[in-house]
């Protein structure tokens, strides 16, 4: 199979760091091109994040000498992009929002981790073992801005996917859920590079990250939509309340998660053996970031942590431990992903590999 020629925008930042990571020796994307802000443009990739390469990695010789671009020459990334990863950063989401919708119209598929155009009426809010049915709506997308080859996908923020895909797997076993509560437990590398100053998290706890809670509670309704004539049916029997919290802790996003269900409340050994078997298109599909278990159970009482568990198969699964009897609902459980490989670059790579295989990326 010949590979698709790739596009980091934002690729000097901490996700565009981890696609140049995970996209090494990718079998079907190579990367060829890489942009970001004006600081870095002109510059070959290695000068440009000289001082503030994270990865454990070295940079991958391929990479090295790429010149790095400005975001906003989309007529360069044109000539040698098949399609973008979008992991750039600008205050004014406004502005973010405008340059992938000039990708998109000048051809140029977009796979978006930016929060821009996650409430975008016709934009996919994805995450593949969830809501693969709504990339159907990128034929509606499509012909609403009379683009012809681009379009715009987003994944949601970093911490969703962990308590999300098992409240999935419940309701798809038929126990939908009615209310939650979760309580975030967020590691310092999802606030971007140089991100909050060590002064204010080293044997601290942050209870606010701006903006966070509104997304934990507000994206999972649109996630867990129905797609009826295209437009998205937004889920409204489900409430959800959260508290988002910054830890010193390097990269994995712990969720504290409390539910109740509507109907009837399945056994603990039912809930655990539901998330055991539970698999998704991307499973089915053998895509190779896919994990091979997207929920893994474990069972010490002290399990999971983000040390010891944000790596597992890939960094790409969700990690569950302590399903334990709630007094006020009906069960709480504690469920951690990686938010720099599930929660961002690997999620947006899993989302591509979809997109290839359901024929929409060609
Ligand atoms: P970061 O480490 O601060 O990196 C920011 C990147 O954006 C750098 O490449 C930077 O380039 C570039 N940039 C800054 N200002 C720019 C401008 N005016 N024009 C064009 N590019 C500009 O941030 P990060 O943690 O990598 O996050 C990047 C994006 O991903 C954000 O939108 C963030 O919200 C999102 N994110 C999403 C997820 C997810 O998928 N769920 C998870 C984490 C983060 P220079 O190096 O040249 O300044």
């Amino acid at each position: 199979m010949k590979k698709f020629k790739v596009g980091i925008l934002g690729a000097t930042g901490m996700v565009g760091q981890n696609y140049i990571r995970l996209l090494e020796n990718h079998p079907w994307f190579e990367v060829v091109y890489l942009a970001a802000s004006t600081n870095s443009t002109g510059m070959d990739y290695a000068s440009a994040v000289s001082g503030r390469w994270q990865m454990n990695s070295s940079i991958p010789e391929n990479i090295k000498n790429i010149m790095v671009e400005d975001v906003v020459n989309i007529e360069k990334a044109k000539k040698k992009c098949d399609f973008v990863f979008s992991a750039f950063e600008i205050p004014d989401k406004k502005t973010i929002k405008e340059i992938e919708a000039k990708y998109a119209e000048i051809g140029i598929p977009v796979i978006s981790n930016a929060s821009a155009n996650r409430f975008t009426e016709d934009v996919p809010m994805l995450i593949p073992e969830i809501n693969p049915e709504h990339l159907e709506i990128i034929n509606q997308q499509k012909k609403n801005h009379k683009w012809d080859k681009g379009f715009i996908v987003v994944k949601p923020n970093c911490s969703l996917q962990s308590y999300l895909t098992p409240i999935f797997a419940l309701e798809k076993a038929g126990y939908p859920v009615e209310k939650i509560i979760i309580t975030t437990l967020q590691a310092v590398s999802g606030a971007g590079y140089p991100g909050v100053p060590s002064l204010d998290i080293i044997d601290n706890v942050i209870p606010y990250i701006g903006g966070e809670e509104e997304k934990t509670e507000e994206e999972p309704l649109k996630i867990l939509s129905n797609l009826k004539d295209g437009k998205f049916i937004q889920r409204k029997d489900i409430q959800i309340s959260a508290h988002c919290t910054r830890v010193p802790v390097t990269d994995g996003h712990l969720a504290c998660v409390n539910i109740l269900f509507k109907n009837e409340k399945p056994t603990k050994e039912k809930i655990i053996e539901i998330w055991r078997k539970f698999k998704g298109l991307p499973q089915e599909l053998e895509l190779p970031f896919a994990p091979v278990c997207p929920i893994i159970y474990r069972e010490e009482e002290n399990r999971p942590q983000p040390k010891k568990d944000r790596n597992n198969d890939k960094g790409m699964a969700v990690t569950i431990g302590r399903l334990r009897d709630c007094k006020i609902f009906d069960y709480k459980f504690s469920a951690l992903s990686h938010n720099m490989v599930r929660g961002a670059a690997g999620g947006g790579i899993l989302n591509a590999e979809l997109l290839v295989k359901q024929g929409y990326l060609k």
